[in-house]
């Protein structure tokens, strides 16, 4: 009896402990939108448990219709978090026809003709059905990261388990049928002692998951830039020395935009440091959006670095003039209409092994010289041809 109450209170226990746990993390992690569908599926599990074992809303004979409804919600919450998590959308309408073509034959062998086996049999092959289904999609996800894997292998586990349970009933392992009641049967002691371990298995896979998100997700905010959301110069030096070595290996020519506001300490003097804060913003904005480059970052406090590949000299003429002509017509809150913020840009197109300090280096070169022919304008590095081994390379 002491056994039977332990397995009672310890199931329902070790879901609500991950539902509170997966609603505190969504109260810190708003956007993590898979959050509270996570929480919603360890409740419904918890509930389902309670209402199982201590037989509340037991309807028809010993059957507790509600549990094995709010074990279904559990599972396709669960699974469907999992696309929540990779923004995409989970596949309902086959949620649903796996569970409506499982709810008919339930109702057969509930009503009709009552058989606990087929039930079991139905409603297993119900769970393992969705998680089947989720398994396959997540695994046809491209570019998929440790924490992806670890959320498909939660996902396996519950796959598994829903083929795993009735086989050993339908091999005689497990005795659904002791001559006494359902609930003191050998397969529901056994899914009672062995679910908080595999949903505790599943739920920590979950948890190390999203611990693994969030982790990834502190790195990148120490990669940008806070005032603006572009990439700081840290990220930018990472990103961009990793995206010179690719487009080096393809033979993309990678390219360099360097920019400056013009005259920038007079708006700070005249109109504030929040208004000058604001340039900055609308120049940021500006950039990320007219610009068209690979990568876009503030490098310093009104200087900004944009990197783009398989460009020629026209395209990097193009932007540069896309740029100039779009922050012309931004307007900027707290500065009068028709204020000019200008820009003054150096561009350069590298046709050798540079790095990208060297790129960054001659783009602003050309930043300086733009800056002495008299500010807004763009100023492009010359191209010197070395005739000795034939490479062509930058002045
Ligand atoms: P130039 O045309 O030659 O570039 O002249 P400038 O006045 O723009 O001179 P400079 O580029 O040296 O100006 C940089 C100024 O930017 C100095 C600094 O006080 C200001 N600044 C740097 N970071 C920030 C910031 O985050 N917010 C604001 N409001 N000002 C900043
Ligand atoms: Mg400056
Ligand atoms: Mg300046």
């Amino acid at each position: 009896m002491h056994e039977q109450l332990f397995f009672a209170l310890v199931n329902p226990i070790v879901a609500l402990i991950f539902s509170v746990s997966f609603w505190l993390i969504w109260l810190r992690w708003r956007e993590y939108r898979h959050l509270p569908a996570l929480t919603l599926a360890f409740l419904c599990m918890g509930v389902g448990f309670v209402l199982h074992d201590f037989k509340l809303l037991v309807w028809p004979g010993e059957v507790n219709l509600a549990a094995n409804i709010l074990y279904v919600a559990t599972i396709t919450l669960a699974c469907a978090s999992t696309f929540l998590r990779k923004n995409q959308t989970p596949p309902i309408a086959l949620y649903l026809a796996a569970i409506t073509a499982g709810a008919l034959p339930f109702a057969w062998y509930l009503f009709v003709e009552p058989s606990t086996l087929a039930r079991i049999v139905i409603t297993s092959a119900a769970f393992a059905a969705i998680a089947g289904i989720t398994f396959v999609g997540l695994n046809r996800l491209t570019d998929k990261t440790l924490a992806d894997n670890l959320f498909a292998a939660g996902v396996g586990i519950a796959f598994f388990i829903a083929l795993f349970r009735p086989a050993l009933v339908l091999t005689g392992i497990l005795d659904i049928d002791n001559g006494a009641e359902f609930t003191s049967s050998d397969y529901w002691t056994s899914i009672r002692a062995f679910t908080p371990i595999m949903s505790f298995l599943v739920a920590t896979l979950f948890v190390v998951a999203i611990g693994i998100d969030i982790v990834n997700h502190l790195k990148g905010q120490a990669d940008r830039d806070f005032m603006t959301g572009l990439l700081n110069r840290r990220g930018f030096e990472t990103a961009g020395a990793e995206a010179i070595k690719r487009d080096f290996a393809v033979s993309r020519l990678p390219a360099m935009l360097v920019a400056d506001i013009d005259d920038f300490k007079k708006i700070n003097d005249t109109y504030g440091h929040k208004i000058g804060d604001a340039v900055i913003i609308a120049v940021a904005r500006t950039l990320a959006r007219h610009g068209g480059a690979l990568l876009t970052a503030r490098t310093g406090g009104e200087e900004f670095a944009l990197y783009f590949n398989d460009v020629d000299r026209a395209d990097l003429q193009d932007a540069a003039r896309s740029i100039r002509v779009a922050l012309s017509q931004a307007s900027v809150p707290g500065l009068p209409e028709g204020y000019p913020v200008t820009l003054s840009v150096g561009l350069h197109l590298s046709y050798s092994q540079e790095s990208l300090n060297d790129m960054m280096a001659r783009a602003d070169k050309a930043l300086y010289r733009a800056k002495s022919e008299g500010k807004d304008r763009a100023v492009m590095t010359q191209v010197r041809l070395h005739l000795a081994g034939g490479i062509a390379r930058p002045s």
